[in-house]
């Protein structure tokens, strides 16, 4: 799928602006704090219907004024589309399709699907798992929106089940009465988070490797594993196994959401050992890896929308990954034209874009 224009009114630094990308590699470029990342936050909001910069919805309007609109044209499957989103200052949203009024978030994502790539996702491969559980669940129900339902009715036994252990104490019988059955249901939850996550990490793992012994020259082997890939039983044993620890703790001590996916690159773990420039790699081709399953899946590349990728990367892989992008409509930020290679750039000033030849 394609963006074929994106209109803003008064959106963060922008007073009234129109950017019509070409459908390969574009460069917005300019100095600091002129409204390069502010452009991609606006085509975002239509692929989640939120800020990635998960901005409340007041900074999203330009300082002094009470409204603010942006408008997406986007072309799928050879059909055109178009959608809009308006906001004022005392909280309220609009979107349209069409210029159809859509009363609830959930009807209007959806439809047009990008992939986003900002200097906060280094910490998918740096940090935590936390990081790493959000990256693989949102990227699983952006092509399976029934892992929706899967996570809410896991994340809802889970409250149970830790608020059971919480109240312990005050509510010892029910505890001793309820307490199977909670661990039961978890467990068989538990199963089918974890199987959908580690399916996809090894669609994942597949990409990422080809994509890196491209670009190392085959010096460099990244591995993803979902970290603990159990049955049922082994979830189920593990809580039954851990009650005594988990009254302490009042809460619930295994489960996907503790699990993790492991990134190694030569066999060690890229978060501990890899360098700057490697971390990065593996956070962008994860990125490029989420697009090529997404293309998979629905037929249609997504738009992919990369913040200040191009720094701290040498230049083979700034080519390199240049290149993996080619054939799909890429939107690129950058404080350098020079790094812009062979694409259409934008010059951006002040909440402006212009198309350069
Ligand atoms: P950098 O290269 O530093 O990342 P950038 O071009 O990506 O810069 P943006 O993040 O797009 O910069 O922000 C540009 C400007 O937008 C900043 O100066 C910021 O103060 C301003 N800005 C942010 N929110 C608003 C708002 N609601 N109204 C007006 N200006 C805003
Ligand atoms: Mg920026």
């Amino acid at each position: 799928m394609y963006c074929d224009s994106i209109q803003y009114i008064n959106f963060r630094n922008i007073g009234s602006a129109e950017i019509r990308p070409e459908r390969g590699v574009n460069i917005l470029y300019g100095s600091n704090a002129e409204g390069k990342t502010n452009a991609l936050e606006g085509i975002y909001m239509f692929a989640n219907g939120r800020s990635f910069r998960s901005a409340k919805e007041r900074e999203l309007i330009k300082f002094g004024e009470n409204l603010a609109a942006i408008k997406l044209k986007f072309t799928d499957k050879n059909r055109s589309h178009e959608l809009e989103i308006r906001f004022s200052d005392k909280g309220k949203r609009m979107f349209r399709r069409n210029g159809v009024c859509v009363a609830r978030l959930s009807e209007f994502v959806g439809s047009f699907r990008a992939v986003v790539f900002c200097p906060n996702h280094l910490s998918i491969v740096k940090e935590g798992p936390s990081a790493r559980r959000y990256f693989l669940d949102s990227s699983i129900s952006q092509i399976k929106p029934a892992f929706i339902k899967t996570l809410q009715r896991y994340s809802g036994i889970l409250e149970q089940r830790n608020s059971l252990l919480k109240n312990y104490y005050d509510h010892k019988t029910s505890f001793e009465e309820t307490i199977d059955v909670w661990s039961e249901q978890l467990a068989a939850e538990a199963v089918n988070v974890s199987s959908e996550r580690a399916e996809y990490i090894e669609l994942l793992n597949e990409r990422i490797k080809e994509l890196f012994a491209v670009m190392s020259g085959g010096e460099e082997v990244p591995e993803l594993s979902y970290s603990k890939a159990r049955t049922a039983e082994e979830y189920l044993s593990l809580l039954t196994g851990s009650i005594e620890r988990e009254i302490k703790a009042q809460t619930t001590l295994y489960g996907p959401h503790r699990d993790d996916m492991d990134i190694l690159i030569n066999g060690r773990e890229a978060r501990l050992y890899g360098s700057q420039g490697q971390q990065r790699s593996l956070a962008i081709a994860l990125k490029i890896a989420e697009g090529e399953i997404s293309k998979e899946f629905t037929g249609e590349y997504p738009v992919f929308l990369f913040d200040d990728i191009l720094s701290e990367l040498d230049e083979r892989r700034r080519d390199f990954l240049l290149s993996g992008l080619d054939g799909k409509q890429v939107i690129i930020t950058s404080c350098d034209r020079s790094s812009a290679g062979s694409g259409v750039c934008f010059y951006v000033k002040n909440g402006t874009y212009t198309a350069l030849q």
